[in-house]
């Protein structure tokens, strides 16, 4: 067994030239996105620069145009991108389009990647990905999927309700999952957004801010769909969603640690300059406990995220790993935001310190890609199992 931490300078150099892009470019136009919200104009802005700065998409494969980094590399340069809330959109290697982009790279068919893969690597479209539902519908239970999928000739008719839908406003299409009368299973359909059946709702008005094209109601109005519509297999949705989860849930893992980092460092610039009670705040114990507290938080979490980033990049399916490490990490990162606003002070809460909108923007990731405790039930479920199979050869 060989343990091996070292950052290649292939990786090392486009970190550094991430962090170089982050500070010079992303971070100046944080306040007006604050303020304003995130536009298509915006991101195309900052992609042109990413693409002229050489830091295009680091995830994607080099031979679409992509940085072509191993899982594990990509783990330190998502980190870097996620420092700015922006950065991810900058790099195209934000949710719901990289989740999409892996998909599609595992498992679309040679057309489907000229159609949808291609122009989404390049940045010339968004994407977003359509399964959670309003009760009684699909959100934690993926059993319950209540949008139905009906043959009709060689197509599919797709209809249901879904909400929460990252992105759909101005996306060019959507990966639909569906409950499909053939199979009685789940499936995968391609929608372009030009289908006259598949309606963008209202926005839900969560606390988080930077995301582009909101998280909206989704409606299948008997969206007539052609048979290359399916995604992978008819009937194996859930197991395709799997492609797409694992590693997304890490993915969510690289840029969440990045913006907490970045949170922390800011509040611990200002706790060293800050003076009370005739000290810097810095230097004065319950304060030190938060900053150390933060330190060791993140190290922690950098550590399981490489280490299952490496099991996925070794070809583990990586399910329990990622369970565990989403958990984790999306509870760290809250501490640490947490920690970071209450050194920082009344200004913590504030979005031109920054850290008040990491603070609302980070909050939902313990609630999606699979909340906490559906995670805990998997994973004590897991273990239980073997040890019944231990104990009841
Ligand atoms: C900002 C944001 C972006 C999103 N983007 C997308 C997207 O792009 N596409 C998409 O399809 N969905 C998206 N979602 C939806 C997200 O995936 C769901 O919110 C999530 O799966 C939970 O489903 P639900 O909201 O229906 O909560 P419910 O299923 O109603 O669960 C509510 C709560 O119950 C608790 N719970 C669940 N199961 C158990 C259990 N077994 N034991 C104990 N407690 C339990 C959890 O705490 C959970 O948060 C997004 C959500 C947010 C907040």
């Amino acid at each position: 067994m060989a343990f091996d931490f070292t950052v290649t300078p292939r990786v090392a150099d486009w970190r550094d030239r991430i962090a170089a892009f982050i500070a010079g470019t992303v971070v100046p136009r944080e306040q007006e996105a604050f303020a304003g919200g995130v536009t298509d104009e915006l991101r195309r802005e900052l992609q042109r620069a990413a693409r002229e700065a050489g830091v295009w998409a680091p995830q994607a494969p080099a031979e679409l145009g992509g940085g072509g980094f191993r899982f594990d590399e990509t783990a330190v340069l998502l980190e870097e991108a996620g420092t700015s809330l922006l950065g991810p959109l900058a790099l195209n290697c934000a949710a719901p389009d990289e989740g999409n982009l892996h998909l599609l790279d595992m498992v679309a068919t040679a057309d489907q990647r000229e159609r949808y893969l291609k122009p989404l690597v390049a940045g010339e479209v968004r994407s977003c990905f359509a399964m959670t539902e309003p009760p009684p519908g699909a959100g934690s239970d993926p059993a319950a999927l209540r949008t139905t999928a009906r043959r009709s000739g060689d197509g599919w008719v797709l209809s249901g309700e879904k909400h929460l839908i990252t992105g759909a406003e101005g996306a060019a299409f959507s990966i639909v999952m569906a409950r499909d009368s053939e199979s009685g299973g789940a499936s995968m359909f391609l929608v372009d957004a030009d289908n006259p059946g598949f309606v963008v709702g209202e926005h839900a008005r969560t606390i988080d801010r930077t995301t582009v094209g909101g998280h909206c109601r989704v409606t299948l109005a008997d969206a007539v769909l052609p048979a290359d519509a399916v995604l992978g297999e008819p009937g194996r949705g859930f197991a395709h969603a799997q492609v797409r989860l694992a590693p997304a849930r890490l993915t969510h893992c690289m840029r969440w640690l990045g913006a907490a980092r970045r949170a922390h460092e800011i509040a611990v610039e200002r706790a060293v300059e800050r003076e009370v009670f005739g000290a810097p705040l810095a230097d004065q114990g319950m304060a030190q406990q938060l900053i150390a507290d933060n330190e060791i938080d993140l190290a922690a979490a950098r550590a399981m995220m490489w280490h299952t980033a490496w099991q996925l990049a070794q070809g583990s399916r990586g399910t329990e790993e990622s369970s565990r490490t989403k958990v984790f990490v999306s509870e760290a990162v809250s501490r640490i935001v947490d920690r970071a606003v209450q050194l920082a002070g009344g200004m913590g809460t504030s979005e031109e310190l920054v850290i008040g909108r990491i603070y609302a923007d980070i909050r939902a990731f313990r609630i999606y890609d699979g909340a906490s405790e559906v995670h805990r039930m998997s994973i004590a479920k897991r273990v239980a199992r073997r040890t019944r199979e231990r104990l009841n050869p």
